[in-house]
């Protein structure tokens, strides 16, 4: 059974989403975040594709959309955003970019979930990848990201780890409780420390002014 990257940017977030996804799965709901997450990449791609790659720094090269990429020591699998194949003969010739709609903090997650598409590109193309790209939505802007061998150790290691909750089917303690307000999975976990319904109110206002760039 092959683990997808999603996972280890999940794991990352809360290790319990992973025994939900493959463990003990449950109904999900397709939250407002998510939708309108879809509907930012699917507009970017859109726009992309009649853009040229100076904004990333890079000479001109191959797009690719969504390529599926794997590691076989790994067992992984995933898709990424947009694949440049810069057709260099030496040094780093494919750049993963991952796409977001973030207001432009980059969490360890989307690191990391960089990291597992590097080492997926170097083993297919025994290439070196040792930069990505963050492309924030909302800023149409694209950060260049080092991505580091101590990234790519804990990818590795986290892989082992979500292993462990599959294969052994073992509940996993939460990576911070901070995060269970939003969790679409909060009402499984009974051991949350969740704030009050005026905390959790003013948390979604302040989501909701962000989305739509309210003051
Ligand atoms: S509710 Fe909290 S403990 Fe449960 S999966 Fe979400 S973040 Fe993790």
């Amino acid at each position: 059974m092959s683990i997808n990257i999603t996972d280890i940017k999940q794991f990352i977030y809360c290790p319990r989403v992973v025994y939900y996804n493959y463990v003990e799965p449950v109904p999900r709901k397709v939250t407002f975040k998510m939708e309108y997450a879809r509907s930012q990449h699917y507009e970017l791609n859109q726009k992309e594709k009649r853009r040229t790659l100076k904004r990333y720094d890079l000479l001109e090269g191959k797009r690719y959309y969504g390529p599926s990429v794997s590691s076989q020591s790994l067992n992984l699998v995933g898709k990424i955003d947009i694949l440049i194949d810069t057709e260099n003969k030496t040094g780093q010739r494919y750049f993963p970019i991952e796409c977001k709609d973030t207001d432009g903090k980059i969490y360890s997650n989307i690191l990391y979930q960089l990291a597992a598409y590097a080492l997926c590109i170097e083993e297919m193309t025994n290439t070196p990848v040792k930069k990505g790209y963050i492309y924030i939505i909302p800023k149409q802007k694209a950060y260049p990201i080092v991505i580091t061998d101590e990234q790519k150790m804990y990818v590795r290691k986290v892989t082992s780890m979500i292993k462990k909750i599959i294969n052994e089917e073992y509940f996993p303690e939460p990576r911070s409780k901070k995060r269970c307000w939003d969790c679409e999975f909060q009402r499984y976990c009974n051991d949350c420390d969740l704030p009050n319904l005026a905390q959790i109110k003013e948390q979604d206002r302040l989501l909701i002014n962000k989305l739509f760039n309210k003051s």
